[in-house]
């Protein structure tokens, strides 16, 4: 069983480390020092990642989760209610995801108190989750040998995420002509016009029940009695399934290329997967391995397809394995953000069960 005091100790100090993405290295301190208690081997890597290795016995297993928190995270107060943690209202509380990192040390706490053999754990404490899965993106494939990974980033008790989406960010530049608008408008080309026929050729949101996109940004015109020049348009496309990405992402281009040909204007047209997605079969083996570990702490499994993207995504590229599960928290990334102590304790005992098998 985990120690109840040690566990919320370790989060409660853990909140307390302001920690906005990119100035992670006061919470990685705290948990080196907590690795050097365990006698735990870790480094950082090249861009901050902090990276610990336990030697045991059979498959290598990863497991990880953010060291970052989102706005507003300066100066986090708890308050404990009973069962339930909050922050005092002004900030987030930071459970997604310091209550991961504290789950996470406090299974290998007694894992090493207990002398409980287990499975080789390499656990990665990420940077910069929050902006971009930007540390988990730059790991490096030679620092991870696991096949499987468990990450501690997911809300709702026992939900297990089993798809996220492929992303497309797309950038489009057009070019048209600048010219005054009352003397001469038809030397102009205008940016403005080009870009919303190529917009009302477009279905823009939700386009089935696995793909979206969106208009996320449009940028044009600088005086009211000039043709615009330029138009930026920043858009995304995302589908669980990566045809239908491409197949978003193909559309715009389209329909952009015809508006900027009709006009005379110029295009650049830019399209980068920057996400990469994955989706899981319910029934796969990991998986189920995890459920029935939740079966066993009479916590009811859920399996969820998420539109947003996280750590987990940069670890499938590698070609791990890796499922997003909870921490056991709710409402994050807002002020009324707040975790059950009993989750918390539910999520590590799942752990430590987890860890020998
Ligand atoms: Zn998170």
């Amino acid at each position: 069983m985990p120690n109840q005091p040690r566990l919320l100790k370790t989060f409660l100090d853990l909140i307390e480390i302001d920690s906005p993405s990119g100035k992670e290295e006061k919470v990685s301190k705290f948990i080196e020092q907590k690795f050097k208690e365990l006698k735990i081997k870790f480094k950082r890597d090249q861009v901050g990642n902090l990276i610990a290795k336990i030697p045991g016995k059979g498959e290598p297993l990863l497991l990880s989760s953010h060291m970052d928190t989102v706005d507003p995270c300066f100066g986090i107060k708890a308050e404990i209610k009973g069962d339930i943690i909050k922050s005092k209202g002004e900030t987030i509380l930071g459970a997604d995801d310091k209550a991961g990192i504290s789950e996470i040390l406090e299974a290998l706490t007694v894992l090493k108190e207990k002398k409980l053999n287990h499975r080789p754990l390499e656990i990665i404490f990420t940077r910069e989750e929050e902006t971009g899965i930007i540390g988990a993106s730059k790991l490096n494939k030679k620092d991870i040998k696991a096949k499987e990974g468990l990450v501690l980033d997911g809300e709702n008790i026992g939900e297990i995420t089993i798809a996220s989406p492929f992303i497309y960010q797309i950038n489009i530049k057009i070019k048209g002509r600048s010219a005054h608008a009352g003397m001469e408008p038809e030397k102009g080309i205008s940016a403005i016009k080009v870009a919303s026929d190529a917009i009302s050729e477009l279905e823009v949101g939700r386009i089935d029940n696995e793909t979206t996109n969106n208009i996320g940004i449009l940028q044009s015109g600088k005086i009211r009695n000039g043709v615009p020049e330029d138009a930026l348009i920043k858009a995304e496309a995302r589908s669980h399934d990566l045809k239908k990405a491409k197949e978003q992402v193909n559309l715009y281009q389209k329909a952009f290329e015809k508006a900027a040909k009709k006009h005379k204007a110029k295009l650049d047209f830019k399209a980068e997967l920057n996400c990469h997605g994955y989706k899981y079969d319910q029934k796969d083996k990991f998986i189920q391995k995890i459920a029935q570990g939740f079966e066993d702490l009479n916590i009811k499994p859920s399996y969820v397809k998420i539109g947003g993207a996280s750590d987990v995504n940069a670890f499938v590229k590698l070609g791990i394995k890796a499922v997003d599960i909870s921490y056991g928290g709710k409402n994050c990334h807002t002020t009324r953000e707040s975790i059950r102590i009993s989750y918390m304790m539910k999520i590590t005992e799942f752990l430590i069960k987890f860890l020998q098998s």
